[in-house]
């Protein structure tokens, strides 16, 4: 079903009004994860003054060490809410258990699966019996082929409203948190017809560098950026050294609409 020859036009996923995909570029924006209501109300309301499209942050956190900030789970969801209400923002949120299905199809308007999660089978499974977009995050080992299996997963279960990010794989290379595999978009657009997103924050974990690797993204063809916006990076509770400040994300805004129209 994700196969391009089914639809060699590609296709757009539509989540409130909002299209990815098919030259609807969808920029995607928010904290790592939701901290507090002044935090996520805040970076929500300034990532819409410069053009975001959707506001991202994590409620249920995918730590490597369980003693890390696991998120607010129930409690950030409701946060998003809010935001969502203060901003009319569609909120992408990941969800890590299929037993949270019920409370992320009543609340959230794009779930995410998270690279760690991305062959959870029975999680796929699950999301895919869902009619909520799925924004497919690559697995930090896994072949393109294995990523496309993956959306195929969900689609297979009747849930054809899926978005794949491309967020950086693991190499032999320590410079960066991950090597963003530019060679993935193009790639995946030959071979299937969904949209494809680019998410440079955690492909080089180095705030820096997500201005030029989001304009390398676009230039690739990428269909939308997701970005971590962070009001105090040097003290979020996750990914603070990869996140950038809400003045810097406007600059970048500008710079990505010299090369694209964002809508
Ligand atoms: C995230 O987007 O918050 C995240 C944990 O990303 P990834 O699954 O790509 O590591
Ligand atoms: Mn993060």
């Amino acid at each position: 079903k994700a196969n391009r020859l089914i639809k060699p036009e590609g296709s757009v996923v539509e989540v409130a009004g909002r299209k990815i995909g098919c030259g609807h570029i969808g920029i995607i924006a928010g904290p790592c994860s939701v901290e507090s209501r002044e935090q996520i109300i805040s970076i929500a309301k300034d990532v819409k003054t410069s053009g975001a499209g959707f506001l991202r942050g994590g409620a249920f956190k995918p730590r490597t060490s369980p003693y890390s900030f696991q998120g607010l789970r129930e409690d950030g969801l409701k946060l998003l809410v809010e935001a969502r209400k203060e901003t009319g923002l569609p909120i992408v949120t990941e969800i890590m258990s299929a037993s949270h299905l019920d409370i992320f199809e009543e609340h959230v308007d794009v779930m995410q699966v998270g690279a760690r999660n991305m062959q959870n089978f029975e999680l796929l499974k699950e999301v895919g019996k869902s009619k909520v977009p799925v924004l497919l995050k690559r697995g930090m080992s896994s072949s393109i082929e294995e990523f496309i299996m993956s959306a195929e997963y969900i689609m297979a279960e009747g849930n054809e409203n899926v978005i794949l990010c491309e967020r950086g794989i693991r190499t032999f290379e320590n410079y960066t948190r991950n090597t963003l595999d530019l060679s993935a978009i193009p790639a995946i657009k030959k071979l299937s017809h969904l949209p494809v997103i680019v998410d440079p924050s955690h492909a080089a974990g180095l705030a820096w560098m997500v201005e030029p690797l989001s304009k390398a993204a676009i230039a690739v063809g990428a269909d939308g950026l997701m970005i971590e916006v962070h009001n105090d990076p040097a003290n979020a509770k996750c990914d603070g050294q990869q996140s950038i400040t809400p003045l810097q994300f406007t600059n970048l805004m500008h710079t990505i609409n010299q090369l694209a129209v964002i809508e």
